[in-house]
């Protein structure tokens, strides 16, 4: 997986591209909750529950049945009935699903169970930039971790940044022009 900071970085974007100015509080915390969740499922490990089971990670929580789910339940917990947008849904469910996507671009895990229940094919992507996350973090493993933070930071943290930066950037030079035709 990414590691928690790449999921993250994820969430955040989404929730700035689904939002005018700065995202609100409420947004950007349920967003990355969507984004980081299906990861719960890494401790089903600590019972024995070996790769390959539906309960394993990468499993049933990373598939798009669990994607949906999720963000229903941010939603039920999120939002009065009568906040509840189709842009709040599409936020939503962008970042739930943005987790099994990202899975799937990282080299040296094991493939997402976009199907499951229906199917326990595990997906990987053609093209996988991002390296997966060691666990647990020490010796050599300390080198991979930062290596593939880096690939994180490429991958993920420089879309990121230009999806929230450009509109915002867009929007000043707007402003900007605006402000110098209405000066005399
Ligand atoms: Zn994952």
């Amino acid at each position: 997986m990414p590691s928690i900071l790449g999921h993250t970085l994820a969430g955040l974007s989404i929730s700035a591209a689904c939002t005018q100015g700065r995202p609100p509080r409420r947004i950007w915390v349920l967003a990355v909750a969507c984004a980081v969740a299906p990861d719960l499922d890494w401790f089903t490990g600590l019972f024995g529950i070996q790769d390959g089971h539906s309960l394993s990670h990468r499993g049933m929580s990373h598939s798009l049945l669990a994607a949906l789910l999720i963000a229903a339940l941010a939603m039920l917990i999120g939002f009065r009935s009568q906040l509840r947008s189709p842009r709040h849904w599409a936020c939503m469910l962008s970042a739930a699903f943005s987790h099994g996507l990202l899975d799937a671009c990282t080299f040296g895990g094991t493939g997402v169970a976009f199907l499951e229940p229906f199917s326990k094919a595990r997906f990987v992507c053609l093209w996988q930039p991002i390296f997966v996350s060691p666990i647990p973090m020490s010796g050599r493993l300390l080198d991979w971790l930062l290596f593939s933070l880096g690939t994180e930071i490429l991958w993920i943290g420089l879309p990121a940044c230009l999806v929230f930066i450009a509109p915002r950037a867009i929007e000043w030079f707007r402003l900007r022009g605006k402000r110098s035709e209405e000066t005399p």
